[in-house]
């Protein structure tokens, strides 16, 4: 027998997502969003449901190439663009969009003699201060690009900064786009998920929504997606493996981070910080146990994290325990954790199983 714990993937909650999305963009297509193996879920695992997308959007040529050779013929585009010169007769040969940032690749693709036009994404640095062009110079680099020979299709690109906050944070982002690209007349792409949920101004003709499809919260508070029928397709599930009752007044787990305030039943759960649990979830921190919602207790070990069951009888050894999933957004869990959902999801370790649902 294996250690009880397993992730589970549920590809109809993220086929019903990715419908979700597209109705809240009916104008605009879709890039889903299938970077870091699928947000943690597995690429391999999850392209099919979402088949009927309109691009997948990814950043590793190893996952670009995993969907070519599966027969997905949909444009892949590669959102931080090639690494350097020599992988653009990959990009030719696999047929992939790029963002194109820095006049070092705008230099690499007049260089290159490509098969067929690249569909570029030109990125515009609107505010992030990360990636891509400022915008007073977007209307120049556009000019140069569209001429260039190894060039298809120019679409504009931008990410915001402060998309899941108060629109106020983008009025200024959102004028400086429009203003330095009046004059352009070309597909623009700016939205992710928060932009898609909370700001339909920014759909334009194609929307890049990443941590949605996967049922999780772009703000990082699971409240806030409530609204939105949105389904959970990550779940990290266990069991308890053995059950101590301890008096009052003794500490619990490394440091004795928490102390007994009554004799207690703890429940241990197969599942720690080396399986992706966070270690910085706090005392308190929900679990749900034999089909109820009972509390973490002391610091989450490697293997092991603690679980109160004194209000919780129907709790025995080998009782079901979902970590986060359909019962628990991983956002709660995050959120308890000093973290976001995003970091939770990429962050379950190899030696989880996966089951697809
Ligand atoms: N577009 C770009 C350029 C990104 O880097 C990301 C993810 O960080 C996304 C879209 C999707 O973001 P989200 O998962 O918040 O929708």
């Amino acid at each position: 027998m294996s250690r009880p714990i397993r992730a589970t993937v549920n590809t109809t909650a993220l086929s019903h997502n990715l419908r979700t999305v597209k109705a809240l963009a009916p104008a605009s297509k879709v890039w889903s969003v299938v970077k870091a193996n699928a947000y943690g879920h597995g690429l391999s695992r999850c392209y099919e449901a979402l088949a009927f997308t309109d691009g997948f959007a990814l950043l590793n040529y190893e996952e670009a190439i995993l969907l070519r050779e599966a027969g997905i013929t949909q444009p892949i585009l590669l959102l931080e663009g090639f690494f350097k010169p020599n992988d653009l007769p990959l990009i030719d040969a696999y047929q992939l969009t790029t963002a194109v940032h820095s006049e070092w690749q705008l230099q690499a693709l007049a260089n290159f003699p490509a098969k067929k036009p690249i569909a570029v994404y030109l990125k515009i640095n609107n505010g992030m201060n990360r990636l891509g062009f400022s915008p007073d110079e977007v209307l120049t680099i556009w000019q140069r690009l569209k001429v260039l020979p190894s060039v298809g299709e120019v679409t504009l690109m931008s990410h915001f900064a402060r998309a899941d906050e108060n629109s106020i944070f983008l009025r200024e982002p959102l004028q400086r786009l429009a203003q330095a690209t009046t004059a352009i007349s070309a597909p623009r792409c700016y939205a992710n998920s928060a932009a898609t949920l909370w700001h339909p101004d920014t759909h334009h003709q194609w929307i890049r929504p990443g941590v949605v499809l996967y049922g999780a919260s772009p703000s990082g508070r699971a409240v806030d997606i409530e609204p939105y029928n949105l389904r959970p397709v990550m779940g990290l599930h266990s069991e308890i493996i053995a059950i101590q009752q301890v008096t009052a007044g003794e500490g619990i787990g490394y440091g004795h981070r928490y102390t007994t305030t009554a004799p207690q039943r703890i429940g241990i759960i197969a599942c720690g910080y080396a399986d992706g649990y966070p270690r910085h979830a706090p005392s308190g921190t929900p679990v749900w146990v034999a089909g109820k919602l009972c509390k973490t207790v002391g610091t989450v070990s490697m293997d092991m994290l603690m679980v109160d069951l004194t209000n919780c009888p129907e709790a025995n050894i080998g009782s079901d325990v979902e970590l986060w999933g359909a019962q628990l957004p991983v956002d709660t869990i995050a959120e308890a954790a000093g973290t976001v959902g995003y970091e939770l999801l990429t962050a379950v370790t190899q030696r989880v199983p996966f089951t697809t649902l």
